[in-house]
């Protein structure tokens, strides 16, 4: 497996590839990668000849209050479990060397990235569009795969890839969960033990939502004030962000789940902001 931090050199490998006729799947990530990355890379490396996965914690998509100095980071492990999942290149590069310093180029697709996290995270998703603009100029992968967990980014990146005829294959996965059905991710290892066991009724609560629907309620109102109490009575200390019914490519409000529905939620355990999803079918 090859370790790259130069943008350049990311560019001459690729195009080497593709000049031999071999395609190429490509895995953005953030690094200090967990069981839910890896499930990508294996999906990944069955879609493409080659697989690249890019490791970087982009600086433009985190807020002035956010976690960027401490989000958890380790490289030499990453490249340990992208070796074992298929990875034959890894694209770890610093942030001086993807932006310069005169950068001024940016993609935005605001009707989309407005609401749910984008409300509380202003600029995150013009942040994350950009970096894998570059990504995809870089690399040109034939696929890019991305985790549902991060519903409204995988959205925002199909549109993105869309209108601007990217020519890439935007591929969604699914939420790869612990066993207590947790959703992965690098952020739970800040949790405390007393948050990390009560964690999970976040899960519980979007499955509580899913089985009323089945029996019959449809009023987005009632089904977030069920979840909004199961939370109160299972996770103290928490504070929802928000729990947001919508359409799941429009991401645009619902009032009632006549139709296929996502119920996604943020929510803060501590000082630990944590995100999931379901998909309600009637
Ligand atoms: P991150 O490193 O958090 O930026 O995530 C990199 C990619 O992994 C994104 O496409 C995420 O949606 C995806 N991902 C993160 N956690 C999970 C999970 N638990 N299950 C599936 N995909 C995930």
């Amino acid at each position: 497996m090859e370790l790259l931090a130069d943008p350049n050199l990311l560019k001459q490998h690729c195009h080497a590839w593709r000049a031999q006729g071999l395609s190429i799947a490509l895995v953005p990530t953030m690094g200090f990668l967990h069981a839910g990355h890896l499930s990508l890379f294996d999906h990944a490396r069955t879609l493409a000849d080659r697989l690249v996965v890019s490791i970087f914690v982009n600086p433009t998509q985190f807020g002035p209050n956010e976690d960027l100095d401490r989000y958890p980071r380790d490289l030499p492990r990453d490249l340990e479990l992208a070796a074992a999942h298929g990875a034959d290149l890894v694209f770890a590069p610093e942030a001086q060397a993807m932006y310069h310093p005169d950068h001024a180029a940016w993609v935005d697709v605001p009707e989309l990235g407005r609401g749910l996290c984008g409300a509380s995270r202003p600029g995150h998703f013009r942040g994350v569009c950009t970096v894998v603009a570059k990504l995809f100029g870089l690399a040109r992968p034939d696929v890019a795969v991305f985790g549902e967990k991060d519903w409204q980014q995988l959205a925002i990146i199909r549109r993105m890839t869309r209108d601007l005829e990217l020519g890439v294959t935007v591929v969604g996965r699914p939420i790869f969960r612990e066993p207590d059905g947790l959703a992965m991710s690098s952020r739970n290892v800040y949790l405390t033990p007393g948050e990390r066991a009560e964690a999970p009724a976040i899960r519980q609560g979007l499955v509580l939502v899913q089985g009323a629907v089945r029996s019959g309620e449809l009023d987005v109102g009632r089904l977030g004030l069920m979840f909004r109490a199961h939370l109160a009575e299972k996770l103290s200390g928490a504070r929802v962000d928000y729990a947001e019914f919508v359409h799941p490519e429009a991401l645009s409000p619902v009032v009632r789940v006549d139709a296929p529905t996502l119920f996604a939620v943020a929510v803060f355990v501590g000082r630990v902001r944590l995100i999931d999803n379901i998909l309600l079918e009637v």
